[in-house]
């Protein structure tokens, strides 16, 4: 048993405890204790409670799981009233049509309400950290996530060039795109008890001169935090970096090309890379940020295999709701798996079920996603001294019994209904399946009204499908 302290505030013991650690070590008949928001002990059952015989708290879970708390590292909260308005549409009608009107014609109310909402579906789903894609309002969901309990690296969208922008968001000067991102990392960043995190944002390299991407790079560097920017999600774009840049492939040869790439980059996506630019990416210790649901909706297969193999940090995102309507880190772990074993199939012209296997996806989704926020020194596994971000997976459910194979099952088999409390900060922020911050039925309601006057306000009229009468 490993040790930090003579006290705490509750001992979960009798539990299957999946680490994380280095090791990749499990006890069967395990144990944690937490104290204040760290993690005080982790070592047999027997062990832990005899070290800590005061403890305010002890809890018997009777064999359930417990896992890191999971890090999504790519959502966009802004979008969460947009579920629904852009399925089945091509992708220029998803952005310019239906997003980009619904985005610009968002309030600091909606957006404080859309966070709210997304938060409740990341808490359902064991997430206990995220990394925002990049919204408008900011300050907004920093007053969300300080309620909800949540760990975040918050960040705002910035574009300073483009075609086809909303009026009010083309008139962002690339200093006005720096500066504002300044004023909130001064205003949030290490705010809510060290639970939100500032970083800076790129919408994508169409939407960004090399100005914004430099100074964005430096402006990151001289705070020591993190960049989230969109990367090589459609041919096109790579198309368009090669045309307007004059250079052979797309947009990770062109930011390797002026030295953007560093390793506090979080790469969204990342789908059309070749050979090179994985090397790239490898070589800058990019991280990666990958979306199946997202991906096989509207971008691609992405080259996850290759970029694991050649040492790229790779992580899970769900992307937002209107490109995936599902915000579950529990689902994209199942789909991770699966895709990439299938695109196997596809390029190589025969299958291989060894690709990404269980440990490697439950990997990506925790200690990965911990790198890839540039916070794994305090979470991503279960030991001593990090933060306690913990979730309590019940097993004994219709959708994962039998455990012959437990990690394969929490891949496999698990399903969001099976995640019954977890704890952020050394906070319970769900506890056995009711969300405790907030008022999930008021949240839930406050946010329909409001997405319907929004898709009105933005004049969005999805077509009828079928003979509705
Ligand atoms: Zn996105």
């Amino acid at each position: 048993m490993t040790q930090a302290a003579a006290s705490a505030d509750i001992v979960l013991h009798n539990a299957f405890v999946v680490t994380m650690d280095g090791a990749l070590t499990v006890l069967r008949d395990g144990a944690i204790a937490v104290a204040g928001n760290r993690i005080a002990a982790v070592g047999p059952s027997a062990d832990v409670l005899s070290a800590f015989p005061g403890a305010a708290q002890t809890l018997n879970l009777a064999g359930r799981i417990l896992l890191p708390g999971f890090v999504n590292t790519h959502v966009h909260t802004s979008q969460q009233l947009a579920r629904g308005i852009a399925d089945d549409v091509d992708l220029m009608t998803w952005l310019h049509g239906r997003i980009w009107p619904y985005e610009s014609h968002m309030t600091e109310e909606d957006s404080y309400a859309s966070t709210l909402l997304c938060g409740i579906e990341l808490i359902r789903s064991g997430v206990t950290c995220f990394a925002e894609a990049g919204g408008q309002y900011v300050s907004e969901m920093a007053r969300a996530v300080e309620l909800l309990g949540l760990r975040a690296c918050l960040t705002k969208s910035t574009m300073d060039c483009g075609d086809g922008l909303p009026p009010n968001w083309s008139s962002c000067s690339t200093g006005d795109c720096i500066q504002s991102q300044k004023d909130l990392y001064e205003k949030h960043h290490n705010t809510a008890d060290g639970r939100i995190r500032i970083w800076f944002g790129l919408r994508q390299i169409m939407n960004a001169t090399d100005r914004l991407l430099l100074e964005t790079r430096d402006a990151a560097q001289e705070l020591n935090t993190g960049i989230h920017m969109h990367i090589a999600e459609i041919p096109y774009e790579n198309q368009l970096v090669m045309r307007t840049k004059k250079i052979d492939h797309g947009t990770v040869t062109y930011l390797e090309k002026i030295d953007f790439l560093r390793s506090n980059l979080l790469a969204a996506h990342s789908v059309w890379l070749n050979e090179s630019e994985i090397s790239h990416f490898s070589n800058a210790g990019v991280k990666v940020s990958h979306c199946p649901a997202s991906a096989m909706r509207m971008l691609g297969f992405a080259p996850i295999r290759e970029m694991l193999d050649s040492g790229v940090c790779v992580s899970l995102g769900t992307d937002g709701a209107p490109s995936n309507n599902r915000m579950s880190i529990v689902d994209e772990m199942y789909l991770a798996s699966l895709i990439n074993k299938g695109r196997e199939a596809y390029i190589s012209g025969t299958t291989d079920p060894t690709v990404l296997p269980s440990e490697t996806v439950l990997t990506m989704a925790t200690i990965n996603g911990a790198k890839a926020v540039l916070w794994d020194n305090e979470i991503g596994s279960l030991e001593v001294g990090k933060k306690a971000d913990l979730i309590v997976v019940n097993p004994f459910k219709w959708s994962m019994v039998p455990l012959h194979d437990s990690i394969a099952n929490i891949v496999y088999c698990m399903r969001s209904e099976n995640i019954e409390s977890v704890m952020c900060n050394g906070q319970w922020i769900m506890k056995d399946q009711k969300i405790m911050n907030v008022n999930e039925e008021e949240v839930i309601s406050s946010a329909v009204k409001r997405a319907t006057a929004l898709l009105a306000r933005a004049g969005i009229n999805l077509p009828e499908r079928m003979n509705y009468l």
